[in-house]
């Protein structure tokens, strides 16, 4: 534990790159670009006092190359989700204040931890103490009327980034630069939407810059909270579950940042999730559009909204691991790889269930598919997939499962006098999963969809529906959730994503 105070060899271990975009590894001389970083840690990356130490020390490497860093901090992991049942026993009437003692005693190790100077110890402590008192507060408010509203849920689960924010500062600084926490609250300006705000990007980066310009030009570290934001109002929103990587891109884009740098526990955005395809391979290169469509399909790495900002600007992402930083991991820029063919990546989304509205008395009655997605638009729906059948007797859309009894009441009510007539036989939802073969060059590349369907043929997957983009970067496919993993190692195997080309 001792050496998390050092300034270690550290540097040794960051990829720089210089201007070209080549790499070479930091100490290697001061032939590089001189860049504006926005350096993202996700939940593992920020979960105990080494990892936070671990952190830091990237940061001060950087920064020791004379970059000028903003750092966007998760909640140490599992935080978040300890913060949401809370409120969710609260919202039952039941409150224990063990939660807040066991959020203090996580902290104060690690504030203990990661530096050994009393009076940065202290301020960080004290802040945390106030996020755990606040939080305390509005659980116990919740307990007492026995109702969670969306803007309190937001309130009570984006305490969990304050409470890490003070400690890596405290950490940075104990390695030497000077480093203050930043609520984000103060320069992400959202939308009302509760659980998944958006920035309004005029005003945020007026904010950025009124805030973080002058720390910046006095050489100082901001470590903003990821995951929030604030109403013009001021009351805190929530980007969305994951939605720390957003906060780096919204921090990027409102900075004219140079890159945006994000720190995960993987090397990189992969060819399949490394946890469900053990030969899985890292990606070096890939382009905007398919960072986009392998998170919007299921590749948890990036938080699906991640790359609209970033891409706006062209301003290049990468994919770091910060349990192996010397990797170089996946650079996300314009260009990709434009030597790949085909399929890159299979990802796979669960949780989802297909509504289907089916009745052979469907065909020729206009309007059918208008008034079913006008339903899905005012159930704030999200839709993954569409497919309709070219007889017309069948629409079918795969939503997420949480949504799905909502969105199949309120079609049943739009809908009911084709049901009474007969029109329509049914309206159904069932679980399923989608699992996305995807790839920049599919287009123009014969042969895919053969290739996908001899090899869920062969496997015995059964497909419920598929869908294909007209940009052509993927095919998607309904399947039993049971057989998603194989289905999704069949088509990784198929297209022999495990071999470096
Ligand atoms: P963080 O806490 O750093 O934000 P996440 O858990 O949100 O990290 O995302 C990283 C995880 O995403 C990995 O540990 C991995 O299990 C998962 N993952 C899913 N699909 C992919 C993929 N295609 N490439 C890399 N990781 C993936
Ligand atoms: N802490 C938030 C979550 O767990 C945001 C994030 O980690 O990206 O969803
Ligand atoms: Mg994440």
């Amino acid at each position: 534990m001792n050496s998390l105070n050092g300034r270690g060899e550290s540097n040794r271990l960051i990829p720089i790159i210089n201007d070209a975009g080549s790499e070479s590894t930091a100490g290697g001389g001061y032939n590089f670009k001189q860049m504006l970083i926005v350096m993202k840690f996700g939940g593992t990356s920020v979960g105990s006092a080494e990892r936070i130490s671990q952190a830091a020390a990237l940061v001060a490497a950087a920064i020791e190359q004379h970059h000028r860093v903003v750092v966007v901090t998760s909640a140490m992991s599992k935080v978040t989700n300890s913060l949401i049942d809370a409120a969710q026993s609260a919202a039952k009437g039941e409150w224990s204040p063990d939660i807040r003692q066991q959020m203090l005693d996580r902290h104060r190790r690690v504030a203990d931890a990661v530096t050994s100077d009393a009076g940065r110890r202290d301020t960080a402590m004290a802040e945390v103490e106030r996020r755990l008192d606040r939080f305390e507060k509005l659980c116990v408010g919740v307990s007492m009327v026995h109702e969670l509203t969306p803007r309190i849920l937001d309130a009570i689960s984006g305490t969990g980034e304050m409470l890490a924010a003070p400690l890596l500062a405290a950490a940075i600084a104990a390695r030497g630069p000077v480093s203050s926490p930043v609520d984000a609250t103060e320069v992400i300006v959202t939308t009302d939407q509760f659980g998944g705000a958006e920035p309004l990007m005029a005003e945020t980066r007026a904010r950025m810059a009124a805030r973080l310009r002058p720390m910046l030009d006095r050489g100082e570290v901001p470590v903003v909270t990821g995951f929030i934001g604030a109403t013009t109002d001021g009351v805190l929103t929530t980007l969305g579950r994951g939605g720390s990587d957003y906060s780096a891109s919204i921090v990027g884009a409102a900075l004219d940042a140079d890159e945006i740098w994000i720190w995960t526990d993987v090397d990189g955005v992969m060819t399949a999730n490394p946890s469900e395809v053990p030969s899985a391979r890292t990606l070096a290169q890939i382009s905007y559009s398919e960072a986009s469509e392998l998170a919007y399909y299921g590749a948890k790495v990036l938080h699906y909204k991640t790359i609209l900002p970033a891409f706006r600007q062209r301003i290049p992402v990468r994919i770091l691991n910060s349990f192996n930083p010397a990797h170089p991991g996946t650079r996300v820029s314009v260009e990709g790889d434009a030597s790949a063919l085909g399929v890159k990546a299979v990802t796979s989304i669960r949780s989802v269930s297909l509504i289907a509205i089916s009745g052979t008395g469907m065909q020729g009655i206009p309007g059918i598919v208008a008034k079913a997605f006008d339903v899905v638009a005012e159930q704030q729906a999200n839709v993954l997939m569409i497919s309709q059948a070219s007889s017309e007797n069948n629409i079918c859309f795969v939503i997420s499962s949480a949504e799905a009894p909502r969105v199949v009441k309120a079609l049943r009510t739009a809908l009911d006098l084709e049901l009474s007539r007969g029109h329509i036989e049914e309206i159904a939802a069932a679980p399923v999963a989608i699992v996305a073969a995807i790839g920049d060059r599919m287009r123009g590349t014969p042969g895919i969809a053969a290739t996908v369907f001899g090899a869920l043929g062969s496997e015995g997957v059964n497909v419920i529906a598929i869908s294909q983009g007209s940009s052509e970067r993927n095919i998607s496919l309904a399947v039993a959730d049971a057989d998603a993993g194989r289905a999704v190692s069949a088509l990784h195997a198929a297209f022999q994503l495990e071999r470096v080309r």
